[in-house]
C-alpha cells in the first residue's frame, strides 16, 4: 500500500526579478520552492509565493479563467497564461519571465494595454461607415456563417502571447502581429464596415502588417484560445494581394507575387 502513496514534488520556481523603479539594482533570477498541490496552476503557486515568501513579487491576474488575458508570461521559454497552466504539466524546475515586446512594469508584470491601444488606433479597429448610424432603424441582419467567423475573431483576449512568441514582433516594435491582423480581419469580414478594399490595403500591406509576417505560425502554436490565426493570416494576405493587383500599384509585394 505504502508504495502507492505519491509524495508531492517540491517545485523550484526561478523567477525573473526587476523593478524599473530601482534602476540601480540589476535584474536577477530568484528561486522559490513550493510544495506541489493537486491541480495547482501557476496562478495558485505564485499567489502562495507572494503570500508566504515574498510580498513584493509582481505579477498580474484578474479572472483566473483565461478570459481577462492578464496573466501571460514566459513559462520555460514559451508564452502561456498562468491561470491556465497546471504545474503537473511542467517539470520540477520552472523558469518564469515576463512577456517580451511589452513595457515591463516589474518582475512578471507587463503593460499589454498600451501596446493593444496603440495597435487598435493604428488599424482603426472599429466599424467605419460612410452612412450615418440611424438609431431608429432595425439592425441589418447578418448570415450565420459570417457571424460565426466574426465571433471566432472576437474571442481574442488580448493576452499578448502571440506577440511575445513572434520572431518579427520581437525585433520590430511596429509590427502588428497576429492579434493585429486578427483585429483587422474581424472588421474586414463585417458587412457593416464600409471601408474600401484600397483603404484596407493601406492598413495591412506593408512590412508592419501582413507582408512583414514570415508565416512560421508560432503565434498559432501559442494562442491559449486556439484562435485560427493561420486562417486569419491567409485571409488577410489574400485580400491584400487581390487589392494590390486590382489597384495596379507597383509594390514590392506585387513584383514578388508576379515572379512566383
Ligand atoms: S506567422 Fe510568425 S511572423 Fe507572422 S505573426 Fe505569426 S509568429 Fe509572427
Ligand atoms: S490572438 Fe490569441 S495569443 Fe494573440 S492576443 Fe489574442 S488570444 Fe492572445
Amino acid at each position: 500500500m505504502a508504495e502507492n502513496i505519491k509524495t508531492a514534488r517540491i517545485l523550484k520556481f526561478d523567477i525573473f526579478r526587476y523593478n524599473p523603479a530601482e534602476p540601480d539594482k540589476p535584474p536577477y533570477m530568484q528561486r522559490f520552492e513550493v510544495e506541489e498541490a493537486p491541480y495547482m496552476s501557476l496562478f495558485l503557486a505564485l499567489n502562495q509565493i507572494r503570500e508566504e515568501q515574498d510580498s513584493s513579487l509582481q505579477f498580474d491576474f484578474v479572472c483566473r479563467s483565461a478570459v481577462c488575458g492578464s496573466c501571460g508570461m514566459m513559462v520555460n521559454g514559451r508564452p502561456a497564461l498562468g491561470c491556465q497552466t497546471l504545474t503537473a504539466d511542467l517539470p520540477e524546475v520552472i523558469a518564469l519571465h515576463p512577456l517580451p515586446t511589452f513595457a515591463l512594469i516589474g518582475d512578471l508584470s507587463v503593460d499589454t494595454g498600451r501596446w493593444f491601444r496603440s495597435m487598435v488606433d493604428r488599424v482603426n479597429g472599429w466599424i467605419e461607415r460612410e452612412t450615418e448610424f440611424d438609431r431608429a432603424s432595425i439592425e441589418a441582419p447578418m448570415d450565420n456563417a459570417t457571424a460565426d467567423k466574426i465571433y471566432e475573431a472576437d474571442r481574442c483576449i488580448e493576452c499578448g502571447c502571440c506577440v511575445a512568441g513572434c520572431a518579427v514582433a520581437n525585433v520590430r516594435p511596429d509590427f502588428l502581429g497576429a492579434t493585429g491582423l486578427n483585429r483587422i480581419a474581424r472588421f474586414m469580414m463585417d458587412p457593416r464596415d464600409q471601408r474600401s478594399e484600397q483603404s484596407w490595403f493601406e492598413v495591412v500591406s506593408d512590412s508592419e502588417g501582413v507582408f512583414g509576417c514570415i508565416g512560421m505560425m508560432a503565434c498559432d502554436d501559442v494562442c491559449p484560445k486556439d484562435l485560427p490565426l493561420l486562417e486569419v493570416y491567409s485571409y488577410v494576405r489574400r485580400k491584400a494581394v487581390a487589392s494590390l493587383f486590382s489597384s495596379g500599384e507597383d509594390h514590392p509585394a506585387r513584383r514578388e507575387a508576379e515572379k512566383a
